[in-house]
């Protein structure tokens, strides 16, 4: 079981009888969200309803590299040397997606739109056998977090440079469904989108939001308490299969090419969901070694599910382990 430190001892006795629990979902971003909550006396569900879906399409509006529209999309069309002025929110998932491919040399890195679409992850839709290398080191050449420059709310285009927000925006968009409930008076609530979870509160027997880890590894299911939490996982099942070799989703940014690790997944537990996201990424990346050393050093809770000959094992960063009871 793993507990945040968090958590305090004498949890709240929970809220009124009166109070109901109220769920919202639908579609977004290419996967579904959903959100429990204990609904505030005088809060009208379908004002809640229509402030979230609206929240989350201004969101896609701005970051989707799906949408031939979004703002994203326009600044990966842009001419070289061109500035930006970023919305709010774009603004902050860039500054959060520098820092970490900063903090992780690269292991996160959100300019590699472009080769995610030629290896068929993006919207140009999906190949059945790996591109040239020819094609992955051209459009390798013109990737490169390092390349992108940000000054305050303006981002330069420095030319033929795609960014690609997948690995973080949906991270970024569950802590804003978590904000706006929260902005609405709603501070209990667990709120998700593709798998990607933030709680705050809790339930309305005052127990914790619990949320089951399922690692395939084999072992009884850990579950999280999510107060004050968020939690991300990377390593979906997503990719091809040719010649015997599985081709991820996940890009290494020093190859252009799906990574050739063992970690099937990684979990990351952190107060941002948006940092909980883009760090699972980065970790995934790294590998088992330097990704446990670095989540070491970082002070990051994490799971990792190694695959391990016939079966699966997991390892857990110090951080983790500490929450273990
Ligand atoms: P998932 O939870 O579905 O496994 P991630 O959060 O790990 O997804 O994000 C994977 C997506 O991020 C890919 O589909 C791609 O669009 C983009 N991506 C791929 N490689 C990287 C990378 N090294 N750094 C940042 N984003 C990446
Ligand atoms: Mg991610």
């Amino acid at each position: 079981m793993l507990v945040p430190q968090s958590l305090p001892a004498v949890l709240r006795t929970g809220a009124p009888p009166s109070a109901q629990v109220a769920r919202l979902g639908g579609e977004t971003m290419g996967t579904s969200w959903s959100v429990v909550m204990t609904l505030s006396p005088g809060s009208v569900l379908a004002d809640v309803e229509a402030a979230l879906t609206a929240m989350l399409d201004r969101l896609v509006a701005q970051m989707s590299h799906w949408r031939p529209d979004s703002h994203l999309t326009r600044f990966n069309r842009a001419p070289a040397e061109s500035w930006h002025d970023l919305p709010p929110d774009f603004q902050v998932v860039t500054q959060a997606a520098l820092r970490v491919a900063a903090e992780s040399d690269g292991a996160f890195d959100p300019s590699l739109g472009a080769l995610v679409n030629l290896w068929g992850f993006g919207p140009s839709g999906p190949r059945a056998a790996p591109p040239p290398q020819a094609a992955v080191e051209a459009l390798l050449a013109q990737a490169g977090w390092r390349r992108l420059m940000l000054e305050g709310a303006r981002l330069k285009q420095p030319g033929g440079l795609h960014l690609d927000y997948s690995g973080i925006a949906k991270g970024h968009a569950v802590d804003c469904l978590s904000r706006l409930l929260t902005t609405l008076g709603i501070r209990d609530h667990l709120a998700e989108i593709g798998g990607e979870l933030r709680g705050a509160g809790v339930k309305p027997d005052g127990a914790p939001w619990w949320v089951g880890l399922d690692s395939g590894a084999g072992s009884t299911e850990t579950v999280v308490a999510l107060h004050g939490l968020s939690i991300a996982t990377s390593g979906s099942e997503r990719g091809f299969v040719h010649d015997g070799r599985a081709y991820g989703h996940t890009l290494d940014p020093r190859t252009g090419a799906p990574l050739e690790n063992n970690v099937a997944s990684v979990t990351v537990l952190h107060p941002e969901c948006l940092l909980a996201d883009a760090y699972a990424t980065a970790l995934m990346v790294m590998g088992a070694d330097r990704g446990l050393a670095f989540a070491a050093d970082h002070g990051l809770a994490a799971l990792f599910v190694l695959r391990d000959g016939q079966g699966l094992a997991e390892r857990l960063s110090p951080a983790c382990q500490a929450m273990l009871d």
